[in-house]
């Protein structure tokens, strides 16, 4: 079992001293303290990073704001903007190995998996995105305005910058993340302020070095490190933001929505999900138990879109179930350094209890445990994926966002209850339907409350597809052209030309 990097980069990196990118510059944070980052396969300390309070977010919003207003920016041609992006989806992808070893030694994912989906579509973001530095367009109006004797009006409008965004990302795909937040304001024009989680705050800082690299002016892109609750907190309420992105969970999300109304900052929140995953009677089995257990398993189940509610036909239910529970067995766990790992630890201590706390109430409330159910080896953050069934709505475990390799399975027989079930949640984010019927699929599809519905495929992303909540999941959409409105504001001109 092997926990080290390979490549002396990697090390290097994690050796280094860690400061905070404010205005072009790397700082310590204002008080000097900073905070241990563990490395989740063993509980050791990895390296500490500074510890931002109000004084530094102040600080990172004010370069923001000056380089916002800066014609080195400001004035800066779309295509220059455009080449910049590029720039940096290349040095991401030059980086590659070096990202997919941080996020395995600071999250605990599969470095192998993180190099081929992680960075792979943190890059593709920011390329995906340059392209549309040059594509914002507004549209012109016939202006007839009815109480006017004159004719000669000429409408149109105008997309701008939004202006400073702060974002506040989590720890499940942390370079991912910032992609997604930084690429689509950056390519609106807008500077940014990002607050990676205190829990995996390393690839941000390499990517912040690297967009250094690229060219960006200073003040443009502002990385701070810090607490949710105090440099997370600072950030959300400061009256200085125009526009606040975050990606986080559903009770977060509603705190910062809170402080960023009270300034009428714009907002998109990314929030939680119980996504369910339905599995009508006429799948292949095996196929469709694969599809099961990847939609919950996947990234130790820490992924906001996880299928973690799995509804089966109450004909293929025992088969579905047992072969999922068997997948469940046979995963391998281990850090994320070991190529042969299929499941890593969990990011933290905090997740580890949270997520057995949830297994010890699933039984407690009686569900029955058919695989898993309870910590891996070792001193890491391991969970073995768990299966239940016998659940029904009642249980916590059924209800609430577990965010964990923990699956709850329920049976069905016609399509009118499993779409009240799939919706009995609070939570919109995704679901998926395991079939081939083409005609059961299109019944279920508009009457699923979700941003995102999957067929024979889950939690599967592409850059020009929009991505976001329904319900208590949150507001906005990333990604595609709609991530383009989250970062820009419409401006509306009327001229008089009589
Ligand atoms: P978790 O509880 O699993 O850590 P959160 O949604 O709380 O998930 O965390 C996601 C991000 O939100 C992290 O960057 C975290 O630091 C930040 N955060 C947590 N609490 C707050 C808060 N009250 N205000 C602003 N940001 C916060």
């Amino acid at each position: 079992m092997t926990n080290q990097p390979t490549l002396p980069t990697t090390r290097a990196f994690i050796a280094g001293p860690k400061r905070m990118l404010i205005n072009g510059e790397w700082h310590d944070s204002a008080t000097g303290e900073t905070i241990e980052v563990l490395n989740p396969a063993d509980g050791s300390v990895l390296c500490r990073v500074p510890n931002a309070n109000e004084t530094d977010i102040d600080r990172a919003v004010q370069a923001a704001r000056r380089a916002f207003d800066d014609s080195a920016w400001s004035r800066m041609k779309p295509t220059d903007r455009e080449r910049l992006l590029l720039r940096a989806a290349d040095a991401i992808e030059a980086s590659a190995r070096e990202f997919a070893e941080i996020e395995a030694l600071d999250n605990g994912k599969s470095a192998a998996v993180a190099e081929a989906l992680d960075v792979t579509m943190a890059a593709q973001c920011f390329r995906y995105m340059a392209g549309w530095a040059t594509k914002i367009e507004g549209s012109t109006v016939d202006a007839a305005i009815p109480y006017s004797p004159s004719n000669a009006y000429f409408g149109y409008t105008r997309k701008e910058a939004v202006g400073v965004v702060g974002a506040i990302i989590p720890w499940n795909f942390p370079l991912l993340m910032a992609a997604w937040k930084l690429a689509p304001a950056l390519a609106a024009g807008c500077t940014v302020v990002l607050k990676p989680a205190e829990d995996t705050p390393l690839s941000a800082l390499r990517l912040g070095e690297l967009l250094q690299e690229t060219g960006f002016p200073a003040g443009v892109v502002n990385i701070v490190t810090g607490y949710g609750r105090t440099a997370g907190a600072a950030l959300a309420k400061h009256p200085g933001l125009d526009k606040i992105a975050f990606t986080g969970s559903t009770p977060t999300g509603k705190a910062i929505g809170h402080a960023a109304l009270d300034n009428m900052t714009r907002m998109s929140l990314e929030l939680g999900g119980k996504s369910p995953v339905i599995v009508l009677p006429d799948v292949d089995i095996d196929k469709a138990a694969e599809g099961v257990a990847n939609a919950i398993f996947f990234n130790s189940g820490q992924v906001c879109t996880a299928g973690s509610r799995v509804y089966v036909h109450d004909k293929v239910f025992d088969r579905v179930m047992e072969r999922v529970a068997s997948i469940a067995d046979s995963m391998k766990l281990g850090p994320g350094l070991d190529p042969s790992t299929q499941i890593g630890p969990l990011v933290s201590a905090r997740q580890l209890d949270r997520v057995l706390g949830y297994i010890d109430a699933g039984q407690t409330e009686g569900a029955r445990t058919i695989a898993g159910g309870g910590r891996g080896e070792g001193a890491g953050f391991f969970v073995k994926p768990t299966v239940l069934v016998d659940t029904d709505h009642s249980m916590r475990v059924v209800r609430e966002e577990i965010f964990g390799p923990v699956l709850v399975a329920m049976r069905f027989n016609d399509l009118d209850t499993v779409v009240k079930q799939a919706n009995d949640t609070p939570y919109g984010l995704g679901a998926s339907i395991w079939s081939n019927d083409l005609s059961a699929i299109h019944k279920l599809i508009p009457r699923i409350k979700a941003g995102t519905v999957w067929v024979n495929c889950h939690s599967l992303l592409d850059n020009a597809v929009p991505f976001g909540g329904f319900k208590q999941s949150g507001f906005g959409r990333e990604l595609g052209r709609a991530a383009l409105d989250m970062y820009t504001e419409t401006k509306s001109v009327l001229i008089n030309h009589a």
